[in-house]
């Protein structure tokens, strides 16, 4: 990855947010930022927590200096900190590639159907859809344990390049039925680092990325 890359899009991006409109600014106040898509969000706990709904797939969340990127089916629930960044994500349903901040003393919850993850920071995605038993999750880079449903048992997955696993509905980990990371792709991993002026803290084999969007990003 070219580090020239992430700083220009960052700067795309503050130029972009210079330029939303009114309307745009409107619905939305400092916590929680739409900078692409459609979002409903429902306040409550003074600010200090939110029910989202996405409306639009490729919808780009800012909480803090943590971004969130969903489809049009993400429905979830969040809770911040003191510092406006991300304290607990609770996914009700829908695909998230989330970027949060990396702090060591940091301890951000997210909740699956089938399972709880303690999150340091880290980049990851999951996917909940309620067709299936199974939650799919991938651990893009960095170090998220999770606490199995039934036995209370810790798993860790702490990788550099995508780790990914199916979560069935008595909290067992199993291997996805796929060759790639499903549902998300390196250069969105970049672009939503970008947003929040990071790049990516992982390992690409061979100094390459190996999985690309076949569809065009947003342009922010
Ligand atoms: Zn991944």
């Amino acid at each position: 990855m070219c580090p020239d890359l992430s700083r220009r899009k960052f700067g795309q991006f503050l130029a972009a947010s210079l330029l939303l409109p009114l309307s745009a600014v409107a619905q939305d106040n400092e916590a929680i930022r739409t900078l692409h898509g459609q979002l409903d969000i429902d306040y409550f706990k003074a600010n200090k927590a939110a029910q989202l709904a996405a409306k639009e797939n490729q919808t780009i969340i800012v909480i803090g200096e943590d971004a969130l990127l969903t489809d049009a089916s993400f429905k979830g629930e969040i809770t911040l900190n003191d510092e406006g960044l991300i304290e607990r994500l609770k996914i009700v349903s829908g695909q998230v590639l989330a970027a949060f901040k990396p702090r060591n003393d940091r301890q951000s919850e997210l909740i699956l159907p089938n399972a709880t993850a303690s999150i340091r920071g880290t980049g990851f995605y999951a996917n909940v859809n309620h067709t299936y038993d199974s939650d799919y999750l991938c651990c893009c880079y960095g170090r998220m344990v999770f606490e199995n449903a039934t036995t209370g048992e810790a798993q860790e997955l702490h990788n550099r390049y995508h780790t990914a696993v199916m979560i069935n509905d008595v909290g067992d980990f199993a291997k996805p039925p796929y060759d790639a990371p499903y549902g998300h792709y390196d250069d969105e991993v970049i672009m939503l680092e970008a947003v929040v002026g990071r790049e990516p803290h992982w390992q690409l084999p061979d100094d390459k990325l190996q999985f690309l969007a076949p569809y065009s990003l947003p342009k922010i």
